[in-house]
């Protein structure tokens, strides 16, 4: 059966994100089987091959491959069984192979998608947010104000939000975050799988104080709860900033109500602009 060719096409195969015991049946099964496999760093996936004991011709691909590239990946897919890896986790997740794939069904070629490990899944299920509905928004940008814009676009969405985040950068998002969303519940999913996994939740502002403390090393999911729903149903929210416009100037009297609702500040801030 190991040895048995699989049928052609593609095979878009999840691998694990740190702890090598999280490799499905299905995926060991069809890395030994395939024909090839594209990956992302081949170094990084020939220590996957070797721990399962496996040798396979091996060819680099991401989403800035050429054209030509692709093209000749597709050729091969007509008459052989290509499985797609990234480096971890779940291809196409912030990981190349989304115009593979796209590419692959305008030429009708078959296509399967073996599920297993994704870091914004474990983290999801890791934090105890509520998981009824959850956004994932990939990594947020880099630069101050890029990063503020997208916390204030995605802010009001009703879901938890699910963000890739690196350790140099967590401090920085946690002090967007208290920024533009103070009131909202936040987790940090560090080092999932591995040995040092941990999963730290509360206010912006305490996780701040931690990380501050200790800087964080590793591999991280950041999630942001949803806004409170019920709560903002109930709360008149031009009664809250008339009433902090009394004793504040708009941006304070905006930054103080979002920190008591979870609101957006900015948008707040538009708000009591209008009323005073
Ligand atoms: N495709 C992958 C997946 O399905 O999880 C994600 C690839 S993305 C390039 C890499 C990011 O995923 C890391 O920067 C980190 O934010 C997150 N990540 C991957 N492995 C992780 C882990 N073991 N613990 C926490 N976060 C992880």
């Amino acid at each position: 059966m190991e040895n048995e060719r699989l049928q052609p096409g593609l095979y878009i195969v999840a691998t694990p994100i740190g702890n090598l015991g999280d490799i499905t049946l299905r995926a060991s099964e069809v890395l030994a089987r395939c024909d090839a496999i594209a990956c992302e760093d081949s170094r990084v996936t020939a220590g996957l091959l070797r721990h399962l004991g496996i040798s396979k011709p091996l060819w680099r691909y991401d989403d800035h491959s050429s054209d030509a590239d692709r093209e000749r990946i597709l050729g091969e897919m007509a008459h052989k069984a290509v499985a797609l890896v990234s480096d971890a986790g779940t291809p196409l997740v912030s990981d190349p192979g989304y115009r593979l794939v796209r590419a692959a069904r305008d030429a009708a070629i078959p296509i399967t998608s073996l599920p297993g490990p994704s870091a914004a899944i474990v983290a999801l299920t890791l934090s105890g947010l509520p998981s009824d509905r959850f956004m994932f928004a990939g990594f947020l940008p880099p630069k101050d104000n890029a990063r503020k814009k997208a916390l204030c676009d995605v802010g009001e969405v009703p879901a938890t939000l699910i963000f890739y985040e690196t350790a140099p950068r967590l401090l920085k998002s946690l002090e967007a975050i208290e920024d533009v969303l103070p009131g909202r519940e936040v987790a940090v999913a560090r080092e999932l799988t591995k040995f040092y996994e941990e999963c730290r939740s509360g206010s912006p502002s305490t996780l701040i104080e931690h990380y501050a403390v200790h800087p964080p090393k590793g591999e991280i999911v950041l999630l942001i709860g949803p806004p409170n729903a019920d709560f903002m149903k109930s709360v008149d929210i031009d009664a809250l900033l008339q009433e902090a416009l009394a004793d504040n100037k708009p941006s304070q009297a905006a930054a103080l109500v979002a920190r008591a609702t979870g609101h957006n500040r900015k948008a707040l801030y538009a708000r009591a602009l209008e009323l005073k």
